[in-house]
C-alpha cells in the first residue's frame, strides 16, 4: 500500500505545516467554499492556526477571498473563501492509445480547459520520448497561467520514480521518462500506469465512494487499476492490476506474450470488434459480447471475492463495454461469490469516459503537490 491519497486527521511531524495545508486545500477541494470558522470545524485546527494558513493560500493564490454568502443574517456575515481554480493549470498526458499521444490543460479541479494531440506514427523509443517532449511543451503553450505539474499515464510498468519498466508498443524498457520531462522544463511530473492513472481519476472526480475501487481498461489491451483502503495499491514490482495476460482460455488463441488465451485475446478492443466483424446477425453480436464478459467475470470473481471492492469500472469504449458484456460480468460475478462479497457491488462504466487518464493525470499532480484528490 502506498500512502493514503487524502490526509486523515492530525499528527505530528516535521512537515505538519504542509499536511495542514493539505488538510485546509482538502476540504475546499471536496467540499466547496467555506467560512474560516467552518474549515476550522471540520478539519479540528484551531482558529489561529485556519486563518494563518489561510492568509499564506491566498497569498500564493491557491485560494480567493469570494465575500459574504447570499442569505444575510444578523450580525457581519463571515466571509467565505474557495479553491481558486484556475490559479494554476495542469499539464495531463494520456499516452494509452496506439495511435496518438492525446494531452490536455486542466484546471485544479480537473476540468479541461484546453487539448491538443500528436500522431505517434510508428515512433518508438528515444523519438516516442521526443514526441511527449513536444506534446508537453505544446500544451504549456496553450496556458498563460503557471502550470503546477505535468502528469503522464503511461502503458506498462511504471515504477515509482517514473522510469518506464516495459512498454512494448512504445518501444521502451527501463526509460526514465518522469527524469527526462522533469529535466527538460524545470517542474514536477509524475509519471504512472495508465489504468493506475485512471483510477485515480475516477476516486476523484468519478462520484466514487471509499468502498474499493477498480478500474478495469480495456483498449489495444486490458489492465486494471485498484484503490484499496483510500491508497493506490501498487503491488511488489509496482505491477498490481496486470490482469490482461493472465490465461482465461487455455485453447484460445496466441497472445503476443506468448502464452495461449490471455484475458488480452478474449478482451481487447481489436479483438472484440475483429470478432464481432465476423458475426453474422445481431444474435451471434451478442453472444460475442456476452462470452467476452462470462470470461472477464470468471477471471475477475475471485479479485471480487478476495477484495471484496464496492464498484468496478469498465472504462474503454462504451458501445463495446456498456451492454451485453456489462450485464454478463456483473451476472456472473454474482454467480460465483458469497452474496456477503457481490451484495453491495456495482458494476458499471465510467462517468468520465475517454477523458479518465487524462483527469487521472491532473490528480497525480494534485495529490504530489497540493496534497488533494
Ligand atoms: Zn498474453
Amino acid at each position: 500500500m502506498g500512502r493514503p491519497l487524502r490526509p486523515r486527521g492530525k499528527r505530528l511531524q516535521e512537515d505538519t505545516r504542509r499536511h495542514h495545508r493539505s488538510l485546509l486545500l482538502q476540504q475546499l477541494f471536496r467540499e466547496g467554499p467555506a467560512s474560516r470558522a467552518d474549515l476550522a470545524r471540520t478539519t479540528g485546527l484551531t482558529r489561529v492556526t485556519v486563518s494563518d494558513l489561510v492568509g499564506e493560500l491566498v497569498g500564493d493564490g491557491l485560494v480567493e477571498e469570494l465575500g459574504a454568502p447570499a442569505e444575510t443574517r444578523v450580525g457581519k456575515p463571515p466571509t467565505l473563501v474557495g479553491l481558486a481554480a484556475d490559479s494554476a493549470h495542469i499539464v495531463g498526458i494520456d499516452l494509452s492509445a496506439e495511435d496518438r499521444m492525446t494531452g490536455a490543460v486542466l484546471n485544479l479541479l480537473g476540468q479541461v480547459q484546453h487539448r491538443h494531440e500528436v500522431e505517434i506514427a510508428g515512433a518508438k523509443g528515444a523519438d516516442a520520448v521526443a514526441l511527449v517532449h513536444r506534446l508537453a511543451a505544446e500544451l504549456i503553450a496553450m496556458t498563460d497561467r503557471p502550470v503546477l505539474g505535468i502528469g503522464v499515464g503511461s502503458p506498462g510498468v511504471v515504477d515509482a520514480g517514473g522510469t518506464v519498466i516495459d512498454a512494448p508498443n512504445l518501444g521502451w524498457t527501463d526509460t526514465p521518462l518522469s527524469a527526462s520531462l522533469a529535466e527538460k522544463f524545470e517542474l514536477p511530473v509524475v509519471v504512472a500506469n495508465d489504468a493506475n492513472t485512471a483510477v485515480l481519476g475516477e476516486h476523484t472526480f468519478g462520484e466514487t465512494g471509499d468502498g474499493g475501487l477498480m478500474v478495469l481498461r480495456v483498449g489495444t489491451g486490458v489492465g486494471a487499476g485498484l484503490v484499496l483502503e483510500g491508497a493506490l495499491l501498487h503491488g511488489h514490482l509496482g505491477a498490481a492490476g496486470e490482469i490482461g495476460h493472465v490465461v482465461v482460455d487455455p485453447d484460445g488463441e496466441r497472445c503476443a506474450c506468448s502464452r495461449t488465451g490471455c484475458l488480452e485475446t478474449v478482451l481487447a478492443v481489436p479483438h472484440l470488434r475483429r470478432r464481432l466483424a465476423d458475426a453474422e446477425n445481431a444474435p451471434s453480436r451478442t453472444a460475442v459480447l456476452t462470452t467476452a464478459g462470462e470470461q472477464l467475470g470468471v477471471t475477475l470473481a475471485p479479485v471480487v471475492g478476495t477484495l471484496n471492492i464496492h464498484e468496478l469500472v469498465l472504462s474503454g469504449p462504451n458501445e463495446l463495454l456498456d451492454g451485453p458484456l456489462r450485464e454478463a460480468v456483473d451476472r456472473t460475478i454474482r454467480d460465483r461469490t458469497m452474496p456477503v462479497s457481490s451484495a453491495g457491488l456495482v458494476v458499471r462504466t465510467s462517468n468520465l469516459g475517454e477523458d479518465v487518464v487524462l483527469v487521472g493525470a491532473s490528480v497525480l499532480v494534485l495529490a504530489g503537490q497540493l496534497g488533494v484528490s
